[in-house]
């Protein structure tokens, strides 16, 4: 009960007035009276000033001693709590959205309807040069390049350019411009260097590989056309089947390592049950049979290989990469070349070297032998018969393998091609 409440403060005054009619001590009861109405002055007074004081800082919970202003400043105070939580939401939000358009490797830029740039984000300054002081001025007369007028100029929807980064040397960026409702307008740029050299590659590849299916395929139609003709002897007819054989078993070897590659390619590490203990030197005595079977030149192959040097790595793959290195030393050597390989211990590795008498290869062109159809010359060597996927193929394996080619060469000197493997320790072999 409080002497503030004008309920309380009135019904007091009337008691007393009653009383003093009743008693007839009326002047006591009105001094009476006078003296509750002071007090009730002061009391209001004090909470009133208590009221304005936590009103200055609303912050905190309101007390009990503010009277009967209390449940006005409780109200007052929750709904100040309220907006505050409803502010730091907001601002959290605010922050959320800056950091992650911060974080996204595009730019993006807010432009006005007169192309006054009102927002930028990190990555506008490494793609376009364009930072938060830029805020406020036109984009063209930062961004200069005739295509981004072009695009600004133009009134549909979505609209997309390219241009060459004003800001980072070699970066092609994708400039899509894109028209807000609200009059205002979102420039995005993207760097899609990456993108067009992969899309260059696959048309490149495409285009290599219709080439060198065109070959044999062209070949093989003159065969089947000559095979056709009227009035041809069985002799002769015999010598075309047999003429068939290389373009057919050329077109197979460039289907089947274009497979290989796609797998290899496809997964980077083997299947654990696809690894075998492989004892390098009889892989490498094995191949080198093989490779002298199919020769047509007088090579000398000498061999100086460690025994029971034993890696762990998937057989077929391990043959092929041999296989490949073989047949090209064979093929860039002339008749009666002399190759050297080794296979032996090197520290805790199993190391490959082939060094062989050939043609060489001029510097320029070493770090780009491993990619697919890439040849030194590609008209003169296509006639030695290679798909210009054998060291692409090596590449794959190897890096499957966790190891990778080195090549060294000099023109007219001869090449070394070589790399290392892991050994595999007695231990995990009887395990
Ligand atoms: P190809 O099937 O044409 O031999 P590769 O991928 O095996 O394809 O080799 C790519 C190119 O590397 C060859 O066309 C050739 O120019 C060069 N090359 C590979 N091995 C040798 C070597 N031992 N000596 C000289 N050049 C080589």
């Amino acid at each position: 009960m409080r002497l503030t409440s004008p309920i309380v403060l009135l019904s007091a005054i009337a008691v007393l007035l009653f009383a003093g009619w009743f008693f007839g001590i009326w002047n006591w009861m009105a001094a009476a009276a006078v003296a509750v109405l002071a007090v009730a002055y002061l009391v209001a007074h004090l909470e009133s000033s208590r009221f304005q004081t936590w009103g200055r800082r609303p912050l905190q919970e309101p007390t009990r001693t503010m009277g009967t202003l209390f449940p006005s400043a409780k109200e007052m105070h929750a709904t100040i709590q309220r907006s505050r939580d409803r502010n730091r939401r907001l601002a959290d939000l605010a922050r959320k959205y800056r950091d992650t358009s911060n974080s996204i490797p595009d730019a993006w830029i807010v432009l006005n309807q007169d192309m006054v740039i009102e927002a930028v984000n990190h990555a506008a300054t490494p793609l376009l040069g364009l930072t938060q002081s830029d805020v406020g001025s036109v984009i063209t007369t930062l961004v200069r390049h005739p295509e981004v007028k072009r695009l600004l100029s133009l009134d549909d929807d979505l609209n997309i350019v390219e241009i060459p980064s004003p800001g980072a040397d070699e970066t092609q960026l994708e400039l899509r411009l894109i028209r807000i409702d609200s009059g205002q307008n979102m420039l995005i740029a993207r760097d899609v260097t990456e993108l067009n050299r992969l899309l260059s590659m696959r048309q490149d590849f495409v285009a290599n590989v219709s080439h060198e299916l065109r070959s044999p395929l062209t070949v093989l139609i003159g065969y089947i056309e000559s095979a056709s003709a009227d009035s041809l002897d069985l002799e002769t007819l015999m010598d075309i089947v047999r003429r068939l054989d290389a373009p057919a078993q050329r077109l197979k070897s460039l289907v089947d390592d274009l497979l290989l590659l796609t797998r290899l390619e496809s997964s980077p590490e083997p299947e654990e049950e696809d690894l075998a203990v492989i004892d390098g030197a009889n892989l490498i005595t094995g191949v080198v049979g093989e490779a002298e079977t199919l020769k047509k030149k007088n090579h000398t192959i000498r061999l100086e290989l460690q025994e029971n040097l034993l890696v762990h790595a998937v057989g077929n793959e391990l043959h092929s990469v041999f296989m490949n290195l073989v047949t090209n030393a064979i093929r860039y050597s002339p008749n009666g070349g002399s190759i050297h390989i080794r296979w032996y211990r090197d520290a805790n590795l199993a190391r490959f070297e082939l060094s062989d008498e050939g043609v060489g290869i001029a510097a320029e062109h070493i770090p780009r032998l491993t990619e697919r159809f890439y040849r030194v010359d590609a008209n003169g060597l296509r006639a030695k018969g290679g798909t210009g996927l054998g060291l692409a193929i090596v590449k794959h394996v190897l890096r499957r393998h966790r190891s990778q080619l080195d090549i060294e060469s000099r023109p007219g000197r001869g090449s070394k091609f070589s790399f290392n493997l892991e050994i595999l320790n007695e231990r995990e072999v009887t395990i």
